[in-house]
């Protein structure tokens, strides 16, 4: 096990016991959010729907609900939907920056930075 994977794995089992020290707690609970553990794979989660037992991952629910059932009456190509999209973010005062790859030195289980939480790690994991 990596230090890295050391490091994840004792921070989720401090989280799970003391979910108040690392997320807004009180935040989710004043916004109607309880908090469940997944009867199937056993990680905590937060809902805000009723009586959820499973976590909501693909693998503990109906899996992946999308597919084949899209959320709009139109199609788009990646492209056509990725450029709706910036300018979606453009008019909300975002700007957009060409792509570049960036190495993920801070990590050794990875070559690349992917567009998600790498950048931000090892500060959120
Ligand atoms: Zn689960």
């Amino acid at each position: 096990m990596t230090e890295l994977e050391k490091l994840k794995k004792q921070i989720k089992e401090e989280a799970s016991q003391n979910p108040e020290k690392f997320f807004a707690t009180d935040v989710l609970k004043e916004k109607g959010f309880s908090r469940g553990k997944c009867e199937n794979c056993g990680m905590y989660f937060w809902s805000s729907a009723d009586r959820r037992t499973v976590c909501g991952e693909p693998e503990c629910g109906d899996g992946y609900t999308f597919i084949g059932d899209s959320p709009t009456d139109r199609e788009f190509s990646y492209t056509e939907a990725w450029e709706l999209y910036e300018d979606f973010m453009n008019s909300r005062g975002y700007k957009s920056i060409e792509r570049y790859p960036v190495v993920a030195r801070w990590r050794d289980d990875t070559e690349f930075v992917g567009g998600s939480i790498y950048c931000f790690q090892p500060y959120v994991v």
